[in-house]
C-alpha cells in the first residue's frame, strides 16, 4: 500500500506494517481495511505511529486501530505496550482526558415505551445533567471530597449513595485503581475538578438514549442482557479539567527532568518518564487518581439518569432494570502482563504499561481482569459511532491478546477537524435533519457543538467494527441507534 512517505507491507488481511528501520525499536502495525487506510494515511497518524516505535522498552509493535487519527504526539486509536522494567510511560500516549470512556446502562423498556416521549425525556435529561464548559457538577465538593474521590473511586460513590454494589461489579477494575494517590495531583488540578464531579463537559462528550436495532451473536447478547428494540443509555465522558491539568503538569515536569530521553525522541510531544524514575511513579499514581475521578463522574451521571427516567416513566429504576452493562476506559495506561514473544512458538511474559489512547481494552473470556459476570463470555466493549449513526457492543475477541495487547477501537474516529466541521455544517440544520429524517432528538449547549460533532465529521463506524470483528480482536454483538442525545 502506497501511503506517500510510507510504503506499508501487507501482513495479511487488515494487517499492515511499517517495517522496522533506522532508530525504530519495533515495527508499527495498522489494523484497517483499504478504505480506512485511505483515511488514516491522510493526516499525521502514520508518522506519529512510527515516532512511537522510538520509545525505549516498547515491545512487539506500535499499533494503530481501524479508527485511528492524529492526536497529541501519539495517534488517537494508538496502542503501545511498554516494558515497566526498562521502558517508560508517556502522558501523551494516554491523552489529556485521562480515563475518557464509555458506559452503557440497560433498561427493560422498549422503543415503543419511548415513542412520543422523546422530547420530554431529552429536555429533562438536559435540564438535570450538568454539561457544557461552565462550572457545576452533580456533587459540589470541597477539597477533602475531591481527594476522597481521587483515592477511592467508585467506593466513594457507593458510600455516598450514588451507586449500588452491582454497579461496581460491572466496571473495568471495579471502578477503583488502588495505586491512586491524590497527593500526586496539583492543587490547581483539584480546584478544576472540585465543581465538576458529575458533569459531561463539552464537545465530543454526550449522553445518548438508544435502542438496540441488531443482534449479531444471540448467545452473547443474551449473556449481556441485550435484545432487539430494547432501550439502553450510553454515557461518554472523562476526567474533565482535572485530568487535563494532570496531563499538562506531568508533561511539563517530564520534559524538564528527562531531557536526555526527550532528545532521543523524534517528537517532543512523546515526552516520557523512564520506568523506575520518581516521575514515572508519580505520574502513574496521579493518573490512577484521575482514572478514579472519571469513574465517579460517569457513575454520578448514570445515577442522575436513573432519577430522570423515574420521573418520566413513573417507576423506580430497579423496576426498569436500569443496570450497568459495563464501563470501559479508552484513554489509559495500565500495568498488565502480556506475552511479548514475536515468534508464536515462544512465550515471554512481561509486565507492561499498556498505553491505550482512543483504544478500548478488549479482553477475551478467561482473562482474570474480566469481571466474573463476563469471565466465560469475554469483556463487553462499547464503541460509539455518532449522534446520527449506529453504535456497537462487542465482546473481547479470542485474538486480541496476541494481536493488540487485548485492545480494539474506541469509536468511528474523527474525519474532519472542528474548524472544518463548522464550515461544513450548521448546528440547527443538523438537528432538524436528524429529528425529521431519523427521529433523533438532540439537545446541546450550543449550535457550534452540534456542527463540530455532526455525523459527517466521523468515519464509518460500521466499517471500523467490521474490521475489529474480522480480526477477532472485538466480536460484534449488537448495534444500537440514537433516540435522544444531550451534548455539552
Ligand atoms: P473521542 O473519545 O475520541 O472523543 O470519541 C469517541 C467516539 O465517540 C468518536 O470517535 C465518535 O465515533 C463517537 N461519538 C462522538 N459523538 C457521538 C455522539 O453524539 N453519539 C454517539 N453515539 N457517538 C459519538
Ligand atoms: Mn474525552
Ligand atoms: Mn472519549
Amino acid at each position: 500500500y502506497d501511503a506517500g512517505e510510507f510504503t506499508l507491507e501487507k501482513v495479511r488481511d487488515y494487517v499492515w506494517e511499517i517495517p522496522q528501520e533506522g532508530e525504530m525499536r519495533v515495527p508499527a502495525r495498522i489494523l484497517a481495511s483499504e478504505a480506512l487506510l485511505d483515511e488514516i494515511s491522510d493526516d499525521k497518524t502514520l508518522e506519529q505511529l512510527r515516532n512511537t516505535t522510538h520509545l525505549p522498552g516498547i515491545r512487539k509493535y506500535a499499533i494503530c486501530m481501524p479508527d485511528g487519527h492524529q492526536g497529541y504526539g501519539f495517534p488517537v486509536g494508538g496502542v503501545a505496550g511498554i516494558d515497566t522494567e526498562d521502558g517508560c510511560i508517556s502522558p501523551g500516549a494516554v491523552g489529556y482526558d485521562i480515563n475518557c470512556g464509555v458506559r452503557m446502562m440497560k433498561t427493560n423498556l422498549t422503543y415503543d415505551d419511548l415513542q412520543g416521549r422523546e422530547e420530554e425525556l431529552v429536555d429533562k435529561l438536559f435540564a438535570n445533567i450538568p454539561s457544557g464548559l461552565g462550572g457545576g457538577g452533580i456533587y459540589e465538593g470541597d477539597n477533602e471530597d475531591v481527594e476522597a474521590v481521587l483515592n477511592r473511586g467508585m467506593d466513594w460513590a457507593l458510600e455516598h449513595g450514588y451507586a449500588v454494589e452491582d454497579d461496581l461489579a460491572h466496571c473495568e477494575d471495579e471502578g477503583y485503581r488502588p495505586e491512586a494517590d491524590a497527593s500526586k495531583i496539583s492543587q490547581k488540578a483539584k480546584d478544576r475538578g472540585k465543581n465538576q464531579i458529575g458533569s459531561l463537559g463539552s464537545g465530543n462528550h454526550f449522553l445518548e438514549v438508544q435502542r438496540v436495532t441488531d443482534v449479531y451473536r444471540e448467545d452473547v447478547a443474551a449473556d449481556f442482557g441485550l435484545a432487539e428494540e430494547q432501550v439502553v443509555v450510553l454515557i461518554h465522558c472523562g476526567s474533565r479539567g482535572l485530568g487535563h491539568q494532570v496531563c499538562t503538569d506531568y508533561l511539563r515536569d517530564i520534559e524538564q527532568t528527562h531531557q536526555g530521553l526527550l532528545d532521543q525522541l523524534p517528537d517532543k510531544e512523546l515526552a516520557a518518564a523512564p520506568a523506575g524514575s520518581q516521575l514515572a511513579e508519580d505520574y502513574y499514581e496521579a493518573m490512577c487518581a484521575a482514572i478514579n475521578f472519571a469513574w465517579v463522574n460517569r457513575q454520578l451521571i448514570m445515577h442522575r439518569t436513573r432519577r430522570v427516567f423515574e420521573q418520566v416513566f413513573d417507576r423506580s429504576w430497579e423496576e426498569m432494570e436500569m443496570d450497568l452493562l459495563y464501563d470501559v476506559a479508552h484513554n489509559i495506561a495500565k500495568k498488565e502482563v502480556h506475552d511479548v514473544a514475536v515468534d508464536e512458538d515462544d512465550t515471554d511474559e512481561r509486565e507492561l504499561f499498556v498505553h491505550r489512547k482512543g483504544a478500548t481494552r478488549a479482553f477475551p473470556a478467561g482473562r482474570p481482569e474480566v469481571p466474573e459476570a463476563y469471565r466465560d463470555v469475554g469483556q463487553p466493549i462499547i464503541i460509539p459511532g455518532s449522534m446520527g449513526s449506529g453504535s456497537y457492543v462487542l465482546r473481547g475477541g479470542e485474538h486480541s491478546l496476541a494481536e493488540t495487547f487485548g485492545s480494539t477501537a474506541h469509536g468511528a474516529g474523527r474525519l474532519m477537524s472542528r474548524t472544518q466541521a463548522k464550515q461544513e455544517f450548521w448546528g440547527e440544520d443538523v438537528q432538524d435533519a436528524l429529528r425529521e429524517q431519523d427521529h433523533i432528538y438532540v439537545k446541546a449547549q450550543s449550535g457550534a457543538t452540534v456542527a463540530e460533532e455532526a455525523p459527517g465529521v466521523y468515519k464509518d463506524v460500521d466499517e471500523v467494527v467490521r474490521v475489529s470483528d474480522a480480526l477477532g480482536i472485538g466480536d460484534r454483538v449488537a448495534r444500537t441507534f440514537p433516540v435522544c442525545n444531550i451534548k455539552g
